[in-house]
């Protein structure tokens, strides 16, 4: 019986946008989840995938509702695997790519996978993560521990003591969990020097490097050197590594759940096999994965017009979340607001650690109606030129209280 079940409480995203919801206040601001929004506050439609939709639509036949391959839509995570690796040569071969149910059902093949093949004494994770990090690892029964990343004193990586503790107490073997780019929730990468060190750290201590790539595009604004760690890695030809590539956010495309899994492999004949493994995985969770993002994301990233106009669509998104990041830090300089908010502009990608305390976002939520998560993570896309104002005074109120 399900007798002894009790109340599983909501996820802290989830819960916050009910409370929000249920909140009748007409200058409610919600910065909670990592979602793009424009000006308007309005879900955005990038001009570049409504095009790529047109022309799917019209060429689709009879076929269109056909089950897709096991492993997914071909030309969609070959040309994924292109974008994120760039020129690959004859490296091409060691690499096998599937197109997944998006960024979370990439990371939860590649971790099912790791997990069944090389037997992790333990995946670490970023202290903090994305919340579904622990999810998903917890859920495939791998001992899950989490390495320092944000001093919340200097608010900024703590690459020391990231360092420190991955050296003296990881084992060979286990998982390292990393973002691509555009961490997410601090909005703090390592540098390209630090990203050196972590990757020659994996090759003396043999740990797996497991790339989460849920923002390329979000934190320079260019691909390529949004994708420099990745490829860093791939360079020096030594380690085997994972990617879990999500397109919900640089696309836009996040209700059509379009992604890809990318394992770099020692060799053409391990690649070539590790496809059969993750196949019969992905089989046992999805059979195949949906078709139409797929579709849309390929055609982008094919068709070399609606490629440029989509590297235009990512500068768009990118440059007013940089417009959004000046505007508060300027807004709460000029308040005269007790602390220093340099870090607001200088963190880069869709989410800010502003470095509230959770008593301080529990007074902005009362007072101001403005919800963000207890960490004091805002989503910068949920701020407007219009309510931007209110969003620094009510940060002002709080912490001068
Ligand atoms: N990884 C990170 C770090 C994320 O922030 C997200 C989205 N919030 C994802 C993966 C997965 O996104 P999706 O499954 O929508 O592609």
């Amino acid at each position: 019986s399900f007798l002894h079940l009790r109340p599983m409480p909501l996820d802290a995203i989830y819960s916050l946008k009910e409370t929000f919801k249920a909140d009748s206040n007409e200058n409610k601001i919600i910065l909670g989840s990592g979602v793009y929004r424009d000006d308007q506050s309005l879900p955005w439609v990038l001009p570049s995938v409504e095009k790529a939709d047109e022309i799917v639509a019209k060429t689709q036949d009879c076929g269109r509702y056909e089950y897709l391959p096991i492993p997914g839509y071909a030309p969609f995570y070959t040309a994924a695997r292109d974008l994120l690796f760039g020129d690959l040569g004859d490296n091409a071969s060691r690499i096998v790519s599937l197109h997944t149910v998006a960024g979370t059902g990439a990371n939860r093949l590649g971790a099912q996978f790791l997990k069944e093949t090389t037997h992790p004494s333990a995946v670490w994770l970023p202290d903090p993560t994305w919340v579904n990090h622990h999810n998903i690892w917890s859920q495939v029964g791998v001992n899950v521990k989490t390495y320092p990343y944000w001093n919340s004193s200097t608010r900024a990586l703590d690459f020391e003591k990231m360092l420190r503790v991955l050296s003296d107490e990881a084992t060979e073997g286990d998982v390292l969990i990393l973002h691509a780019c555009a961490h997410n929730p601090t909005g703090v990468d390592p540098t390209k020097e630090q990203w050196m060190t972590i990757a020659a750290m994996c090759e003396t201590k043999g740990l797996f490097p497991f790339f989460d790539c849920a923002y390329l595009g979000f934190a320079s604004g260019d691909l390529d050197e949004d994708a420099w760690a990745v490829r860093h890695f791939m360079s020096r030809g030594t380690l085997e590594l994972a990617v879990a590539q999500s397109f919900s956010k640089n696309m836009g495309l996040y209700g059509e759940r379009v992604g890809a899994l990318h394992l770099v492999t020692a060799t053409a004949e391990i690649a070539s096999n590790a496809k059969g493994h993750l196949s019969r995985l992905q089989r046992g969770y999805v059979s195949q994965p949906p078709t139409r993002g797929a579709r849309i994301a390929a055609t982008i990233l094919r068709t070399p017009d609606l490629y440029q106009e989509w590297l235009f669509d990512i500068q768009q998104m990118s440059s007013r979340i940089r417009n959004m990041r000046r505007a508060l830090r300027d807004r709460l300089i000029s308040l005269g607001t007790p602390g220093s908010w340099e870090h607001i502009f200088s963190q880069i990608g869709m989410f800010s650690y502003v470095g509230l305390t959770a008593e301080q976002v529990a007074i902005i939520e009362e007072y101001s109606h403005i919800y963000m998560l207890k960490s004091g993570r805002i989503n910068i896309a949920g701020l407007t030129t219009k309510n931007v104002e209110n969003v620094a005074r009510a940060i002002d109120h709080a912490v001068r209280l």
